[in-house]
């Protein structure tokens, strides 16, 4: 029954969390650089209640608004260089997982003027990074309370994460209201990541007793707003969201705690070449996790299914349903050069799933789902 535990998060959460807790603000500094995307921050209201609550601190700021979904380390490194330029104290981070992710990252660039973009990854600094608050949008990647920023290089458009103590924000605002704004596919999208977490951090070898109290709120909380996605086929009202947002940020505490399994660098590869969102592109593989679990864990998935109340078939064919893949056909050519990746290096992802997963199991994988021969 032991553990190690670390989120070092303070978590403001609820409607009007921002307002409410301006003072907090003023606790890192006189200048703030703001992160967003290209109009969420402003559309979920967030931007304004920030705006206003730096005013109300005397705190003045900068925006850097040019965050893309898959985040570019050469963004984050042009906003690092912008924010240094204009003594920026500190960073908040407003959206969905790829600005929160982004801040993460030119908060070291920021403090590291040396850096060049690639170097992120080596994650050798002499800088301790700015602090880094975060304000999220979309209720999938849990990134406000990870330790963790997936980044995309540009020169190779391939998706990597950096992870560590220095990836955390300080302090986040949680309020589920931000993400009401979210169109139905985005909120599908997101729903599905923060599902894939939980159900990923249930089968992991890292999973333990602090994990399972996350995973176990977690998992039944977000298969009921998935079930409603699924037969209603509209926007949620704002319990579910709410039921979203905090279940999304229970999944991260999973995930923190567990690392993902096959699914999420399989998912990579979708987002890479064929620009299926993340949330998405990761489930494209739940059915392949439920039968591996039930292969070498069959007691864990009798247990996931008495979770979730349901049978393996009704999950299948609700992930399947919001999935909605198009049409993906893989030559055997380009599923080996997908899986290249993997020839020296086995991802931890792959080392935790049950049983261990091999760059033949992904080859297997692709080629079952979208092999063209
Ligand atoms: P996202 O890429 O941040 O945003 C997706 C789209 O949704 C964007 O067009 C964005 O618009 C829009 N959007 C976001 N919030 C909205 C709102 N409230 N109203 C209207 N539109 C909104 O989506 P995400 O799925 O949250 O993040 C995905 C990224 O996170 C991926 O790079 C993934 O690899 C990463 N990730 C990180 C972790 C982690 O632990 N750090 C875990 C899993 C995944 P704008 O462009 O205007 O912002
Ligand atoms: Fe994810």
């Amino acid at each position: 029954m032991d553990f190690d535990f670390f989120m070092p998060v303070k978590i403001y959460s609820g409607k009007g969390a921002v307002a409410k807790n301006s003072d907090v603000f003023s606790k890192y500094g006189k200048v703030c650089g703001i992160v967003t995307g290209h109009s969420s921050a402003a559309k979920s209201g967030a931007l304004d209640d920030l705006l206003a609550a730096l005013k109300k601190q005397g705190i003045s700021c900068i925006i850097y608004d040019r965050i893309t979904e898959n985040p570019l380390i050469e963004s984050c490194h042009e906003a690092g260089k912008l924010f240094r330029e204009n003594g920026v104290d500190f960073i908040v981070g407003i959206g969905g997982g790829s600005p929160l992710d982004a801040s993460k990252a030119i908060a070291i660039y920021a403090a590291n003027e040396e850096l060049e973009p690639i170097d992120i990854y080596l994650r050798k600094y002499s800088d301790k990074p700015l602090d880094v608050l975060l304000i999220g949008t979309t209720s999938g990647t849990g990134s406000e309370v990870t330790g963790v920023s997936v980044l995309t290089n540009g020169s190779t458009g391939r998706k990597k994460s950096i992870s560590g103590a220095d990836c955390y924000a300080k302090a986040i605002f949680a309020d589920s209201t931000y993400t009401c704004s979210m169109p139905y596919d985005v909120t599908v999208s997101t729903a599905l990541d923060a599902f894939s977490h939980a159900v990923e951090g249930y089968y992991s070898s890292k999973y333990a007793d602090m994990p399972k109290l996350f995973a176990e709120k977690a998992i039944p909380l977000l298969w009921e707003c998935l079930k409603k996605l699924e037969s209603e086929k509209t926007l949620p009202d704002e319990s579910v969201r709410e039921k979203l947002y905090y279940g999304s940020l229970y999944a991260g505490m999973v995930l923190n705690q567990c690392g993902t399994l096959f699914p999420h660098p399989l998912g990579y590869v979708l987002t890479e070449n064929y620009s299926i969102p993340h949330g998405k592109a990761c489930a494209a593989f739940m059915d392949e996790l439920i039968a591996i679990g039930q292969k070498y864990s069959a007691e864990k998935t009798e247990h996931l299914m008495r979770l979730l109340d349901t049978t393996e078939s009704e999950l299948y064919k609700v992930v399947e349903s919001l999935t909605s893949l198009p049409k993906i056909s893989m030559t055997d050519e380009q599923i080996s050069d997908f899986c290249s990746r993997w020839d020296s290096i086995i991802p931890g992802n792959f080392q935790n799933t049950p049983n261990g997963f091999k760059k033949s199991d992904a080859e297997r994988i692709f080629k079952k789902k979208f092999g063209a021969n």
